[in-house]
């Protein structure tokens, strides 16, 4: 029976022995180091034969910890086709599809086109997919925990401090929003004020049924319905539970896209760019969906939805030269979104 050539290291000791490697009908490996002076036998299924990556040696590890680098490829291969007979298992009939497609540029550049192709995928249609799975099964309960975990955590950032707002005003507010809540569905909405002079003007929705205002943005509108046209995008964002759908779509992306890299951090990185993670940037759909939730609230009440307009023009004039992570970097395209607020208005008066 003919042996293939490789190296022998003990897994002891860094000594190198020239050794040969056969492979028995009835799946014994042996191991004859320096001519057959000293064989060992292994049981085939204990010992770990790595993939083959183009012509790449490669490292046999066997059960006691000793190790054989094989330069012959081809020569391993085919000892372990005889061995296993035929036909070949589908794990080795995949082996050797990657290994076609390893040895050639061409096979390379499919497969890096073939995993951008699901990587796409997964981003554009997965991910969503997922999102909504998870949504499914997370109880209120649960996501009001998350919420509730991360109002404690913000002030501990130094983002958020103590409201200043009278305690009038605040009540006020939040009579309107309970009332927006009761409308749309939520019933225990929960509106919170914070001062963020490092944020300036602001305002995001949390998992659970959490809103949260800054005393920026209260001073920053100049009608009350401005106020209530940004809380109402808010609720849209609570109503459609986009923070979790956020949180999940990320989370899977970060499994799938570690998986195809190998490595979490770069994965991290690429997903969740820290200015990223601090701006809570929703997807486009999301931020559509929350406008039109807000546009169909103010119609309903009699507001008009050029108010949401007024106060996201107001917004991007504020933070136009502050360089901090603000309302309008989560909640991108301002001026399309303007225009749909006053294209509802114009509805309104055409008496469409
Ligand atoms: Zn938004």
């Amino acid at each position: 029976m003919t042996s293939v050539p490789c190296h022998y290291y003990d897994g002891r000791t860094s000594a190198r022995r020239e050794a040969g490697l056969t492979i028995t009908p009835d799946g014994i490996l042996i191991v004859a180091i320096d001519g057959i002076e000293s064989r060992h036998l292994y049981q085939m299924t204990e010992v770990r034969i790595p993939n083959r990556i183009a012509n790449t040696p490669r490292h046999l590890l066997l059960p006691d910890g000793a190790l054989c680098e094989v330069r012959d490829n081809d020569g391993l291969d085919a000892m372990r086709d005889r061995a296993e007979g035929q036909p070949p298992s589908r794990a080795r009939r995949f082996e050797r599809l990657l290994h076609r497609l390893d040895s050639t540029w061409r096979g390379a550049a499919a497969a890096l086109a073939v995993t951008a192709a699901i990587l796409y995928s997964f981003t554009e249609w997965g991910a969503p997919a997922v999102a909504t799975g998870v949504v499914a099964i997370t109880p209120p309960e649960a996501e009001a925990v998350i919420g509730d975990n991360l109002l404690a955590m913000l002030p501990l950032f130094g983002v958020l401090d103590s409201s200043e707002l009278q305690s009038s005003r605040q009540d006020e507010l939040r009579a309107v929003a309970e009332a927006m809540g009761r409308e749309t569905g939520i019933e225990d909405l929960d509106l919170q004020f914070f001062s963020a002079p490092g944020l300036g003007p602001n305002a995001f929705a949390l998992p659970g049924n959490t809103v949260v205002l800054t005393d920026e943005l209260v001073a920053l509108a100049e009608h009350d319905e401005e106020i209530l046209a940004v809380l109402a995008h808010e609720v849209g964002h609570v109503a459609g539970r986009h923070v979790m759908r956020g949180l999940a779509q990320t989370s899977s992306m970060l499994i799938i896209w570690t998986a195809f890299t190998g490595d979490a951090s770069v994965a991290a990185l690429s997903i969740l760019g820290p200015d990223q993670l601090l701006a809570q940037r929703y997807s486009r759909t999301f931020e559509r969906q929350a406008d039109q939730f807000a546009i169909e609230y103010l119609l309903r009440n009699d507001i008009p939805p050029t108010r949401l307009g007024d106060i996201l023009q107001r917004l991007e004039e504020a933070h136009a030269d502050s360089g901090v992570p603000n309302w309008l970097a989560s909640h991108p395209g301002t001026e399309e979104r303007r225009r749909d607020a006053r294209d509802a208005a114009d509805g309104i008066r055409d008496g469409s």
